[in-house]
């Protein structure tokens, strides 16, 4: 840590959670992304979302907002608001990276827990991280995601929906 001096790190901690349900008319999924990535689920069903329902990019992006003590995903992209209908969540976090620089700060890491009992992410995990990586700017060693199983029990363990946990940790840009 030399050459960091008190006050040249914050953390923070984003969370999302959504329904999973059959696509239209039956329910109203749409189509199932993470970290921008398309997933199959075995059932044929999507996600529940006003924009594209990326719940790895909505927490990625708390998580960066949270460390800046900005106002969350929610406050600056309102649901209720039609521009962001469907609208692709990378959007979210290229926001949340540009606030970081603007303020002089750097993704220094971001770890990434995605809790979804079907499909396993295993297989695509490394797409996620390059993905993030890309919208953060920054390598994609600083970058991590792993996959969950919610072991059968409540809404995310019977297939109703997917969990998202992401902690980041910014640095003052230029720092040692
Ligand atoms: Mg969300």
């Amino acid at each position: 840590m030399a050459g960091r001096g008190a006050g040249s790190m914050r953390v923070g901690h984003g969370y999302d959670l959504h329904r999973l349900e059959p696509m239209p008319p039956e329910g109203r999924g749409r189509a199932l992304a993470l970290g921008g990535v398309r997933l199959e689920h075995p059932r044929g069903w999507g996600v529940v979302a006003h924009s594209d329902g990326d719940a790895l990019y909505h927490a990625a992006t708390d998580a960066i907002l949270g460390a800046l003590a900005l106002p969350d995903i929610g406050q600056l992209f309102p649901d209720t608001d039609p521009r962001h209908d469907a609208e692709d969540s990378s959007v979210y976090v290229l926001e949340a990276s540009r606030r970081a620089r603007e303020a002089g700060w750097v993704v220094e890491g971001m770890d990434c827990t995605v809790i979804l009992e079907r499909p396993r992410i295993g297989p695509v995990k490394d797409a996620m991280r390059a993905n993030l990586a890309r919208l953060l700017g920054v390598r994609v060693e600083r970058v991590n995601v792993k996959g969950k199983s919610h072991e059968g029990v409540d809404a995310v363990g019977e297939g109703r929906a997917v969990e998202v946990h992401v902690v980041a940790l910014l640095a003052r840009e230029g720092g040692a």
